[in-house]
């Protein structure tokens, strides 16, 4: 390969699989000349980059729920490994984007914060208090009158967007009623709130998913793809898809008839088939709802069942692109977030590169010239990589020093893996595969031994301090940038400074 390709070539993210490797040696060429090469093509390639200051028509911001840095180092190499390499050099597609900047995610009220202050932070501005939606931080978490929430409601960008006459989507693989989704649209004091069977008997504040129907009937989001269904169904209601599920709902309302009533053009999904059939330039308003709760960890999800957070992505920017004006889209890969809880490395990183593969997705479908792409997390977990391991150990593997055939023993004669948890349900001995959120006994103590198979997607972590889930973790999390005023992102910045850039950017 001539060195122009090659400098080309180590940007370049593999199609299908949502990352490359950087460091590409000539089969002649010593290693550390290739060292030397990457970092000074890195360097020239910078060098020879603008700033774009334009106006941004589209923005899309992508946010990897509990996607903290080392979440993003394991499932890089994680991707590196799986496409045959190392791992280390590999890079995700949002590794790419030039800018970078740290979020310091504390909430008002949480040294480290819950999902609902700080969505509210990236989308409306602020930072609030846990539990909040689109509130501010003077609001009880119990506060049910509407009139008391309508007053402390603050205006988010999704809503900022439909003012202006941008088209507007939200793509998660959670329930659509979950936090971060839910601050785009969404104005309520618990987060918890997401259908009428989970208010207080005497609010008068609507619940979540009543909420999106009433936005929908206000302005109108074009696309809303995720899941949730039994916050849209009446408890009279027998799920399509599971006979034994039910609506949630204790009103009797078919939220998901009102929705399709309250925009012309509208259609309703709830499968991967009736989501393959929709076409994006005769669609003006999606909503998918593909399971009863949240969607299936990628790890686990049936292709013939539901479609990936990528397909979705993609569904989303063709309907979102056929406004001129453009778009405001957010995507979360909600689930990063549940694996971890449950101390579950596998699916929390599987999860991760499903992410990084719809973020790929959206490079290949919009122009940088009019895209700002924002990747970012919410929060962080308690999650670490550790240990001597050599180059190239298995990311999911146990503990092995270069040089050494053996996995290496920690002081009470047991092995240990890479990656771990400081505190969750990893403290209990949990068979392979089981249900993390059954409830399991203290048997405290580390249990691990060298012929677990410590790569199975059922395999958790072990956990420091016994607690019944992994909790979030405190630390700044990432943000990656890039597009239009994408230069905007720099240094260590609070997280609500990043609506700030979006507003800036789209010209509001
Ligand atoms: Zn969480």
């Amino acid at each position: 390969m001539s060195r122009i390709l090659r400098f080309i070539a180590s940007f370049l993210v593999v199609p299908g699989v949502g990352s490359s490797p950087v460091l590409a040696a000539e089969p002649d060429e010593p290693a550390a000349a290739a060292w030397y090469r990457s970092g000074a093509d890195v360097v020239a390639q910078h060098a020879s980059e603008r700033v774009d200051r334009h106006r941004a028509r589209n923005v899309i911001l992508f946010v990897g729920d509990g996607m903290g840095v080392s979440t993003v180092t394991a499932a890089r190499i994680l991707a590196g490994q799986r496409a045959g390499g190392n791992g280390e050099d590999q890079q995700l597609a949002f590794e790419t984007l030039p800018f970078l900047a740290l979020s310091k995610t504390y909430s008002a009220t949480q040294q480290t914060p819950d999902s609902a202050p700080t969505a509210t932070a990236m989308v409306a501005g602020i930072k609030t208090r846990d539990g909040a939606i689109s509130v501010d931080e003077t609001v009880n978490r119990n506060e049910r009158d509407a009139a008391v929430i309508a007053r402390h409601a603050v205006t988010t960008i999704l809503e900022q967007a439909e003012a202006h006459g941008l088209s507007t989507g939200i793509v998660t693989t959670t329930r659509v009623t979950h936090a971060t989704p839910a601050v785009n649209y969404a104005h309520t004091a618990n987060r918890e709130w997401e259908s009428d069977a989970d208010l207080p008997a005497d609010a008068s504040v609507p619940d979540i998913a009543a909420q999106l129907v009433a936005a929908q009937r206000k302005y109108g989001i074009e696309v809303v793809l995720g899941g949730g269904r039994m916050q849209f169904m009446p408890a009279t209601a027998t799920d399509p898809e599971y006979a034994s599920c039910q609506g949630s709902r204790r009103d009797g309302r078919s939220l998901i008839d009102e929705w399709l009533a309250a925009q012309s053009a509208s259609s309703y999904v709830w499968n991967r088939e009736q989501f393959a059939a929709i076409d994006p330039q005769h669609t003006r308003h999606l909503l998918g709802l593909f399971e009863p709760s949240h969607m299936q960890y990628e790890a686990d999800r049936r292709a013939s069942d539901e479609p990936s957070l990528a397909e979705m992505t993609a569904k989303a920017i063709g309907i979102l692109r056929n406004n001129r004006k453009g778009f405001y889209l957010m995507v979360e890969g909600g689930r990063i977030d549940h694996a971890h809880h449950a101390g579950n490395a596998h699916r929390a990183l599987t999860d991760t590169l499903a992410l990084a593969d719809a973020v790929r997705t959206a490079q290949e479908l919009t122009n940088a010239r009019d895209t700002l792409i924002i990747v970012t997390a919410d929060h962080s977990h308690v999650f670490t990589m550790g240990g001597y391991t050599r180059r190239g150990n298995p990311i999911l593997g146990l503990v092995v020093e270069p040089g050494r055939a053996r996995p290496d023993l920690a002081r009470d004669g047991r092995p240990y893996t890479t990656l771990g948890y400081m505190n969750g349900s990893g403290h209990a001995d949990l068979p392979a595969d089981s249900d993390p959120e059954v409830r399991r006994p203290i048997n405290a103590g580390r249990h691990i031994a060298a012929d677990d198979d410590t790569d199975s997607p059922g395999f958790y972590q072990e956990a420091l301090v016994p607690l019944e889930s992994e909790t979030h973790g405190g630390e700044d999390v990432a943000i990656y940038a890039g597009g239009p005023q994408a230069h905007l992102f720099r240094g260590t910045m609070e997280q609500h400074t990043i609506y700030h850039v979006m507003r800036r950017a789209l010209g509001f």
